[in-house]
């Protein structure tokens, strides 16, 4: 299990994260949400490693890992894919997986994991020796996810990868992190919104300065709840 445990974290005089706690089990889903300061990305950052925290402790499967560098962590399993689809352009599409076998604990594993990750993103099979440039926000994307998951992660977390994305592929995308969650890894996605296909989440935590305001299922949150909470009128 992930286990964060009543982490804060501040920029210099800025807080961030004020007691945060969530758990998230293989093949759970977790949706975070909030809007625009809420502190979701130093959430994820602290899990990665980017950011440590003045108080808390994070644990997966039992080990501490809250004192831990980020390519440790990486060595460990958990990947952060950041905003903005991050794949090498002038790579090709197999090129850009190759990458992802740099995380493998046995190299030896990569023709196989590349075959079970491309039966998971059919579209990136079709277009393996492009450049990554000629593919479609949307497609990179899921490129960035595609190798994140080419390593085998314990935990992957996304930060919000629907940004840049033409509207008809953010299912898609989120139809693939769910299978990804299927096959045993903890997915953690973070969005600004509650978008209707977030829906596919097992557990949605809504953020605001730096806080957990309101945690449940997708159920739990409609359109209308959400706009009360963000606007602090509960
Ligand atoms: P967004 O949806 O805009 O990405 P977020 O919910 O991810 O927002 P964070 O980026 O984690 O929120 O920011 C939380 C708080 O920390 C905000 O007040 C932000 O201004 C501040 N902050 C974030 N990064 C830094 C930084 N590198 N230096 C100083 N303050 C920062």
């Amino acid at each position: 299990m992930l286990n964060v445990d009543d982490i804060s974290a501040r920029y210099g005089r800025v807080p961030a994260l004020n007691g945060v706690s969530l758990q998230v089990n293989p093949g759970e889903l977790l949706a975070i949400v909030g809007p625009n300061g809420a502190g979701k990305t130093t959430l994820a950052k602290c899990i990665a490693g980017f950011v440590t925290p003045t108080h808390g402790t994070i644990s997966l499967d039992g080990q501490r890992i809250s004192n831990q560098r980020p390519d440790k962590l990486v060595r460990n399993g958990v990947r952060l894919v950041l905003e903005g689809h991050r794949v090498f352009p002038e790579l090709t599409v197999h090129e850009n997986l190759r990458l992802g076998r740099l995380a493998l604990s046995d190299a030896a594993q990569f023709p196989q994991r590349l075959e079970d990750v491309l039966d998971l993103f059919p579209i990136l099979r079709e277009r393996l020796r492009q450049p990554a440039r000629e593919l479609s926000g949307g497609q990179q994307q899921l490129l960035a996810l595609a190798q994140a998951f080419i390593g085998e992660p314990q935990l992957l977390m996304c930060d919000e990868p629907s940004l840049g994305v033409a509207q008809r592929l953010i299912p898609e995308i989120l139809t693939a992190l769910r299978r990804m969650a299927e096959r045993g890894t903890r997915v953690i996605v973070i969005e600004q919104v509650l978008t209707p296909p977030l829906s596919i989440a097992d557990q949605v935590i809504v953020l605001n300065r730096g806080t957990v305001i309101a945690r449940g299922t997708p159920g739990d949150f409609p359109r209308e709840r959400l706009q009360e909470l963000f606007l602090g009128t509960t």
